[in-house]
C-alpha cells in the first residue's frame, strides 16, 4: 500500500539543482519563492475534472501533459515566462501505474519549460487535477484582454478546430478514418502552449488571450474588456490539417466555436505587422491575420467577398452548455 507521503515523494518530489529563487520546495507547510525585484508575477489556476474535461479512462501520460499545458497556455497568453507550479490532486486510488505515467507526462512538459513543481495537496476523492502556475514578466509588458485598440489587426497562432473535430468523432457526430482521428486527437490530448510566441510578442502586441472555449466567445472577452468591436474573415481562419479536409460548414463551426485549441488570439497595430511576423518566425509558430478591431461594438463575421455571415454558434460554458 502506498501512503500519501510515499506517493508524493515517489512521484512528485524532484531533485532540482540549488537556485536562490527557490529557497524551499516540497516538504514544509509552504514552499518559498524569492520574488525577482524587477518582475511582476503572473498567477493562474486551472482545474480539470474527470468526466467534465477528460474521459475517466484518459491516457494518464497525456493527461499529465494536458493539465500543465493548459496552465502554461495562460502564461503564454499573458507573455509571462514560466517559473513554478503547485499541484492539487484528488485521486480515487493510489494506483502506481497511473501515477507513474501521469507524473511522467506532467514533469516532462514542466522540464521542457523550466517550470518547477514546488508544492500541492493530495487527497482521496473523484479524479480532479488543479494546478496553480506562477510566471513572471517585466512590469507593464503583460498582454491584457483590455488593451485592444481600434484599427489593430487580429492574429491567430497555429491552427484551430482539430481538437473539436476529434471530440466530435469520439461522440460519433462525424466519422473520420482511424488515421485522421488519431491525428486530430493529438491536438485534443497534447496541446502546445505558445510560451515562446507570447514572450516574443512583448512590446509588439496589444491584447491577447488563449483560445480554450472557442475563438468567437474568447475574442468576445477581448472586445468586451477593451470596449471595441471587430470584423472577422471567417474563411481565413486557419483550420487544423484534419478539419481542413471537411466541408465549409464544419470548418466554420469548429474554427469559430471549437474549444480546446490553446492557440493565442492577439491584436497588434498595423505598423507592427513585420514585427509580428518576425515574432512568429523566432518562436517557430505559424501566424495568420484574420480580422480587424473596429469602433462599433459586436463581432461581425464576413466571407471572402466581404458579405456578412450569420451563424448561430455558442461558445462553451460550464453552466449553460449542454
Ligand atoms: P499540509 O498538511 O500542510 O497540507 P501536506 O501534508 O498536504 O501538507 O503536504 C506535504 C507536502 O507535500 C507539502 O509541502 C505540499 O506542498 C506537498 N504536496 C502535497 N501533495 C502534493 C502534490 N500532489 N504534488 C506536489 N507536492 C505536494
Ligand atoms: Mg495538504
Amino acid at each position: 500500500m502506498l501512503s500519501e507521503f510515499d506517493l508524493i515523494k515517489q512521484y512528485f518530489v524532484q531533485d532540482y539543482p540549488e537556485n536562490p529563487r527557490f529557497p524551499l520546495g516540497i516538504g514544509d507547510d509552504c514552499a518559498l519563492l524569492q520574488p525577482h525585484p524587477n518582475r511582476q508575477m503572473a498567477i493562474s489556476s486551472d482545474m480539470l475534472v474527470s468526466g467534465r474535461h477528460f474521459f475517466p479512462d484518459a491516457d494518464p501520460t497525456m493527461l499529465g501533459h494536458k493539465c500543465l499545458a493548459v496552465n502554461l497556455s495562460d502564461l503564454a497568453a499573458m507573455a509571462a515566462k514560466p517559473l513554478a507550479f503547485t499541484l492539487a490532486l484528488s485521486l480515487p486510488e493510489a494506483n502506481r501505474a497511473w501515477l507513474s505515467a501521469f507524473s511522467a507526462g506532467l514533469l516532462n512538459l514542466a522540464r521542457e519549460h523550466d517550470c518547477r513543481l514546488i508544492g500541492g495537496d493530495t487527497t482521496k476523492g473523484p479524479l480532479t487535477i488543479c494546478i496553480t502556475i506562477f510566471g513572471e514578466l517585466p512590469p507593464a509588458s503583460a498582454l491584457r484582454r483590455d488593451a485592444a485598440q481600434v484599427g489593430d489587426d487580429i492574429w491567430i497562432s497555429g491552427n484551430l478546430g482539430d481538437a473539436r473535430l476529434a471530440l466530435a468523432a469520439y461522440n460519433n457526430e462525424v466519422s473520420l478514418s482511424a488515421a485522421a482521428h488519431q491525428q486530430a486527437a493529438i491536438r485534443m490530448h497534447q496541446p502546445t502552449p505558445r510560451i515562446a510566441l507570447g514572450i516574443a510578442l512583448r512590446g509588439i502586441a496589444h491584447a491577447a488571450l488563449d483560445i480554450s472555449d472557442g475563438l468567437m466567445g474568447d475574442l468576445g472577452h477581448i472586445l468586451n474588456a477593451s470596449q471595441v468591436g471587430a470584423c472577422l474573415h471567417v474563411d481565413r481562419l486557419p483550420a487544423g490539417p484534419v478539419l481542413g479536409l471537411e466541408n465549409q460548414a464544419l470548418r466554420r463551426e469548429f474554427t469559430l466555436a471549437g474549444g480546446d485549441d490553446y492557440e493565442l488570439c492577439f491584436t497588434a497595430p498595423v505598423s507592427q505587422r513585420a514585427a509580428v511576423l518576425a515574432a512568429g518566425v523566432a518562436s517557430q509558430t505559424e501566424l495568420t491575420r484574420v480580422g480587424r478591431i473596429e469602433q462599433a461594438s459586436g463581432l461581425r463575421l464576413i466571407d471572402e467577398s466581404g458579405a456578412a455571415i450569420v451563424l448561430d454558434l455558442k461558445s462553451f460554458d460550464h453552466f449553460t452548455s449542454p
